[in-house]
């Protein structure tokens, strides 16, 4: 017999499956074939590190390129993260969520099931902004402080996208604050970016209990949000942090070493992977190779690759 949880999985999944958002435990919409493969420069000479909040060359950026064809867009599944951290709400259970979260759970509040997808076609930004903070498309929302739909100059052609809001995010509503923001910020002006003139967002607008990997019903949730989001900005490169935003934009299953490698494509935008920040936080070592994603990056942004 199944648990309250199973029948709860289940219901979200025949939603799901009802609109043809999933099969076969991947979550996708079908946009064609996703182009891959592109290769990278590759020709950058290796840093010893990450240089330091500055150092990198702010040259004027290339004309962006000619937009291809949408193409297709893979939302993957994720493994679970940490279980059973306490946190503001209470203690959680192994899916991160409080006792009375639960509760609204089984009481079909937070059902997907329930709402049909919004229509975000008429939306500008701020009115996308709006949607989000009132959103209840997934438990998330029970357990959020606040929305974190994004940051930056809606104008630029560049989008950072990390996974999801963590706890200082969740407080303040602003996606990387904090010590791996810090990085970030760091990461960003050693290839002449500033935070302010490059726009940074999440695949999740809001924070899973816990930090915990967001699962595959909270990513299909709230992917239309993002797509809008980036119909919106219209970059012309998109830099996905770490391994569970790269695989939410680019497919299931691939390891973050193969989604570094080279250029890869999102409803026609070009897409590359580098470390989350935290991970660089946890591991210094990794950052001799983010630093050659970053170089990579550029030379894609200013069109010289
Ligand atoms: S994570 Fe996304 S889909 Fe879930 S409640 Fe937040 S905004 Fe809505």
């Amino acid at each position: 017999m199944k648990t309250a949880d199973g029948r709860i999985r289940d219901a979200m999944r025949r939603y799901l499956i009802s609109r043809g958002a999933l099969a076969g435990g991947v979550l996708y919409r079908a946009r064609g074939p996703l182009p891959r493969g592109e290769a990278p420069d590759g020709t950058g000479s290796r840093a010893p590190a990450m240089p330091a909040a500055g150092a990198g060359d702010p040259g004027e950026p290339a004309a962006p390129g000619v937009r291809p064809a949408a193409t297709g867009t893979v939302v993957r599944t994720s493994p679970a993260g940490p279980r059973g951290a306490a946190c503001a709400h209470g203690a959680q259970d192994r899916a991160g969520f409080t006792r009375d979260t639960r509760s609204s759970l089984q009481a079909g509040l937070f059902e997907p099931g329930a709402a049909a997808p919004p229509d975000l076609s008429a939306l500008d930004l701020e009115g996308l902004r709006a949607e989000v903070a009132r959103c209840t498309r997934c438990p998330l929302s029970a357990t959020r402080t606040t929305t974190v739909f994004g940051d930056g100059d809606p104008r630029s052609r560049i989008v950072f996208i990390g996974e999801a809001p963590g706890r200082e995010e969740d407080l303040q509503g602003v996606p990387f604050v904090g010590r791996a923001g810090k990085l970030l910020d760091k990461m960003l002006a050693a290839v002449g970016f500033d935070r302010s003139g490059v726009y940074i967002a999440n695949i999740l607008k809001c924070r899973p209990p816990g930090n915990r990997d967001p699962n595959e019903e909270e990513t299909a949730a709230c992917e239309p949000y993002l797509a809008r989001q980036l119909e919106l900005i219209e970059p012309a490169v998109i830099c996905a942090l770490g391994r569970v935003a790269g695989q939410a934009l680019l497919g299931a299953g691939a390891p973050l070493k193969t989604l570094r490698e080279g250029t890869h494509r999102y409803n026609g935008i070009r897409v590359m992977v580098t470390y989350h920040p935290a991970a660089l936080l946890r591991n210094p070592n990794l950052k001799r190779d983010a630093w050659e994603d970053m170089k990579a990056l550029r030379k894609v942004y200013d069109g010289t690759a």
